[in-house]
């Protein structure tokens, strides 16, 4: 099974109209129908909500002003996956009974949030843990909880409450967007499990959006995971970014974490880009991803980076 750790499919749908239940809109490379094909069997769906104050957000009108309206939006985020029959992962016993059942055509989800603003207060986290979300990152840009991209900055008070929320309600910290300094506060604060969901290495391609080899290596010793974001300019300076280059990352972050069970993918694909700024023009075109990969690791290991490692992280890292 084939497990993507990042895809804004609520986002997509319902900011840009452009469905999960039919094919691919044209440009663009995610669906139920493509997933099902290209034998993805789980992902992380996120509940991503733009902030109207990041001009350079995606060209939608679908943004909020306040935390108010940030729930408002995750909530219909949440209702948008429930509406396409998408099974929300929750717990530990739910993955393998999933993982036991599944065969190819199957898809199901993990709950991610993407920024944390629609959190209205961390007393309000039960509600959110109650409608499936099991994954938070702090930041997309800066939140009311944490520094993020393009906007320098540490854990607000707020942010130290919702991480010992968090940690009561076992949800996963997700790094990815997080600011240089938010990251290292939220290391030294959080001991629980922890992900990068859809970052590069920032020694291949500079830029805070993308994660420091010091930070990988801190993250794999904590037993958490590592997604490779398929984005073009998470995955190279300049150019057509190519699978070559997926690999390229995968490669580094492996040794960078000592291995490479800490590593798989987090593809973010049509997530405010079109499949111009994809590895590829299709998703069919994954299956050329494994023997690449094998260049460089066992066939073991090549199946753990296409999912295994992040169903072994979910195994420890979920819910009873
Ligand atoms: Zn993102």
């Amino acid at each position: 099974m084939i497990v993507d750790a990042h895809l804004d499919i609520a986002w997509n749908a319902i900011s840009a109209g452009r469905g999960f239940l039919s094919a691919p809109a044209p440009g663009y490379v995610i669906s139920r129908q493509s997933l099902s094909a290209a034998g993805v069997g789980l992902v992380f769906a996120t509940l991503y909500t733009a902030p109207a104050h990041a001009k350079h957000a995606m060209s939608t009108r679908f943004v909020y002003e306040n935390e108010r309206e940030a729930a408002i939006m995750a909530v219909a985020e949440v209702n948008y996956y429930k509406s396409c029959d998408l099974q929300l992962i929750g717990t530990k016993e739910e993955l393998a009974a999933y993982v036991r059942g599944w065969r190819k055509g199957k898809v199901a989800a993990v709950l991610l949030m993407e920024g944390a603003d629609p959190v209205e207060t961390p007393s309000h986290l039960g509600a959110w843990t109650d409608m499936g979300v099991r994954i938070i990152g702090l930041a997309w840009g800066a939140t009311r909880y944490s520094g993020g991209t393009g906007a320098a900055g540490g854990l607000t008070d707020l942010g130290l409450q919702l991480l010992k929320a968090m940690k009561r309600k076992k949800v996963i910290l997700d790094l990815s967007h997080m600011a240089e300094q938010a990251v290292e506060e939220a290391l030294d604060e959080w001991r629980g499990p922890i992900i990068s969901s859809h970052s590069n290495a920032r020694a291949i391609v500079p830029g805070d959006r993308q994660i420091t080899d010091a930070t990988a290596s801190e993250v794999a010793r904590r037993g958490g995971m590592l997604g490779i974001s398929f984005y073009a300019h998470h995955l190279r300076t300049s150019g057509r970014a190519s699978l070559a280059d997926v690999v390229r990352h995968t490669v580094h972050l492996a040794r960078a974490a000592g291995g490479p069970e800490f590593v798989g993918l987090g593809t973010d694909l049509d997530g405010g880009f079109d499949s111009r700024y994809a590895p590829f023009k299709k998703l069919e075109e994954l299956k050329d991803l494994p023997a690449r990969l094998g260049k460089h690791f066992s066939r073991a290991q090549v199946e753990g980076v296409m999912g295994g490692n992040w169903l072994e992280f979910l195994t420890r890292a979920l819910p009873d």
